[in-house]
């Protein structure tokens, strides 16, 4: 079937010139920050950071490595959630504990947090509540800095005011038999 094919038309004399367009603009600007200016209150942004978003308890931020009651990480290194991650960012190294009930402890967890898309699953498959997402979201960094989080940075950040300590208790766990 023949394709069919229309003339473009020829912009108008008027649209040829860029300053009416310039000016209609600048108007609108215009129009919008004194709107903005007299009702505060209904503007749609926030003058971030001095105001910030409330958002709900379910919001999955930053990691934390939550703590035992001695202030020790509560993580076993049982590897799930690397396993689990599908950005492939979280990086462990195991180690033998002295204490004879607990089997492992990680000498190494790091987040690569320019890889993570904050899913959740981490969260979602650590058995003993050895890490969470927090409220916080913002990753500030200057050009060059280490956006790797090790234990330092998710378990003793200093938002976290000495750490978050676990609900799951070992002595618990193991006369519940888990
Ligand atoms: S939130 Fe998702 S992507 Fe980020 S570390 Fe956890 S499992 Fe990986
Ligand atoms: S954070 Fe939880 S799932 Fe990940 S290694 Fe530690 S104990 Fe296992």
């Amino acid at each position: 079937m023949a394709v069919e094919y229309k003339e473009v038309p020829k912009p108008v004399k008027a649209a040829e010139w860029y300053l009416p367009g310039i000016f209609t603009g600048l108007g609108i600007t215009l129009k919008n920050l004194v709107r903005n200016l007299l009702n505060k209150d209904q503007m749609l942004t926030l003058n971030y950071p001095e105001e910030k978003y409330e958002y709900s308890p379910r919001f999955k931020g930053t990691h934390i490595l939550t703590t035992r009651k001695d202030g020790s990480v509560r993580c076993t290194a049982c590897m799930l959630c690397a396993t689990n991650c599908p950005a492939n960012c979280i990086t462990i190294v195991a180690s033998e504990h002295q204490d004879p009930t607990v089997e492992k402890y990680p000498i190494v967890y790091e987040i690569d947090m320019l890889r993570c898309v904050f899913c959740g699953f981490c969260e979602e498959a650590c058995p003993v509540d050895a890490i969470r997402m927090g409220p916080e979201w913002q990753v500030p960094g200057k050009n060059g800095s280490n956006f790797i989080w090790g234990i330092q940075d998710l378990a003793y950040r200093p938002q976290l005011k000495g750490g978050v300590q676990s609900v799951c208790d070992d002595s618990e766990r193991h006369i519940a038999g888990i």
